[in-house]
């Protein structure tokens, strides 16, 4: 007898049937003599309306735990409402909220970590031959208070299970057969992998591909949990997350990221002399804004410097006002912003052993006319900043270029 943990996202559990659909399958893992341990999300657009009230009552500066309170309600639904699916299908359930899991974490509103769980409850439950359903995405903080695990979070709920309670592997399922070349809703030619290693699937997603969050990646990998994405649509095999060893042939790129989670910043004219790096991020850094790629152009003058550095989009008002704030110091010509700009990354673990890699890209981007304004570049990575109205050309172009097109 095995034990599975299965992972439905917010399309899967969208509605009262696609919640039927789910039990149904749930209920076939189970009639085959295996244990079955769930994690749903909230039903797909319902985080996003909570998110967006929290915001017109709480204002800009709204009280994090009461943001997770409300946040955090959206899988208390679905978790509860799958229990009795599986119930009317006369398979025994029980829904776990966070807190009766329980998933400890930190005190980190809005983005808590993974502290600990034993997930004794849990344990139980499956140990008397019930179904656990567990509401993905919630923990507990120490003083007893709800958090939440970050947008995307239940992929993590899910990964923490597994590998607490030593499942033999952890399914995710989604609205799309696996982990593709890059986004399959952006580029048709898109193909679905096989396998995929953890440290490419890590990058992916921390460069933006969302089809697994990166914390839960990080985890899996740390864990050694067998992590499979595969939809909740159809009966096919998906992508297994697997260890560099268990791939036979590699390709150089093996797929391709972009995030318009990005702004530009410019400061032209700044000095150029020691401490002047030191000021500008350690300024952004007191205001814990997080900068991505940085650029210093090549003094003309030898006195003074244009800077380039990206930050993500919600935080760009707070990089200007701090910013503005050491102007006096910095004595900087002017401030330059640009939001609509998207980061496009290559990835692949094979990089590391061919070159090449970085002129196939740029070469190609430069044939479409589409200006780079950023790189930055890791031993299985490089990542470009460009102008959003490109991203649709580029990702095929580049798509393209590295071979990957479904043939
Ligand atoms: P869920 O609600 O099931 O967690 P998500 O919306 O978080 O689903 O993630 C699935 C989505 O990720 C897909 O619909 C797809 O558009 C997007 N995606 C981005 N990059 C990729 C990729 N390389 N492979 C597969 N899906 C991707
Ligand atoms: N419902 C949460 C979100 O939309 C968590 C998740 O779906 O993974 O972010
Ligand atoms: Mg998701």
């Amino acid at each position: 007898m095995a034990l599975v943990v299965q992972k439905f996202g917010g399309t899967s559990v969208a509605d009262l049937d696609r919640i039927r659909a789910v039990a149904e399958r749930v209920k076939r893992v189970r009639d085959q003599g295996d244990q079955v341990a769930v994690v749903v999300s909230a039903m797909a657009g319902v985080t996003n309306q909570l998110v967006e009230w929290v915001r017109q009552l709480g204002g800009a500066t709204y009280d994090r735990a009461e943001y997770d309170v409300v946040v955090a309600s959206g899988e208390q639904v679905t978790s509860g409402l799958l229990a009795l699916a599986l119930q009317a299908l006369g398979v025994p359930a029980r829904s776990f909220l966070g807190w009766q899991a329980p998933i400890a974490t930190d005190h980190s509103h809005g983005k808590a970590r993974v502290l600990a769980t034993e997930a004794t409850p849990v344990r139980q439950a499956l140990a008397h031959g019930e179904v656990a359903v567990l509401a993905g995405f919630q923990g507990v903080a120490a003083d007893g208070r709800v958090t939440t695990l970050g947008r995307g979070g239940s992929d993590t709920s899910a990964v923490v299970l597994a590998a607490a309670l030593g499942a033999e592997r952890c399914d995710i399922f989604t609205d799309v057969e696996g982990v593709y070349t890059t986004d399959p809703r952006i580029v048709a030619k898109a193909c679905k992998l096989a396998r995929i290693t953890y440290e490419e699937m890590l990058e992916m997603a921390s460069l933006g591909a969302k089809v697994l969050e990166t914390r839960s990646v990080a985890l899996a990998m740390r864990h050694g949990v067998r992590v499979q994405v595969l939809s909740s649509f159809v009966d096919r095999p998906g992508t297994l997350v697997v260890d560099e060893g268990e791939i036979v042939e590699q390709n150089i790129v093996s797929g391709i990221a972009y995030s318009r989670d990005e702004a530009k910043v410019t400061l032209v004219g700044v000095a150029d002399q020691p401490g002047v790096a030191a000021t500008i991020f350690g300024s952004l850094a007191e205001a814990n804004v997080n900068v991505d790629m940085i650029v210093q152009s090549v003094s003309a003058d030898g006195r003074t410097t244009d800077v380039t550095f990206t930050v993500s989009r919600g935080d760009l008002a707070r990089a200007q006002a701090v910013l503005a704030g050491v102007r006096a110091a910095l004595d900087y010509r002017s401030l330059r912003a640009d939001a609509e700009v998207v980061k496009v990354s290559v990835i692949g673990v094979g990089m590391r052993s061919h070159a090449g890699t970085a002129h196939l890209m740029f070469k190609t981007l430069a044939e479409r006319g589409i200006n780079i304004q950023a790189i930055s570049t890791s031993e299985i990575k490089i990542s470009i900043l460009i102008d959003e109205a490109y991203t649709e050309l580029a990702l095929r172009a580049l798509h393209s270029a590295y071979g990957l097109d479904a043939v």
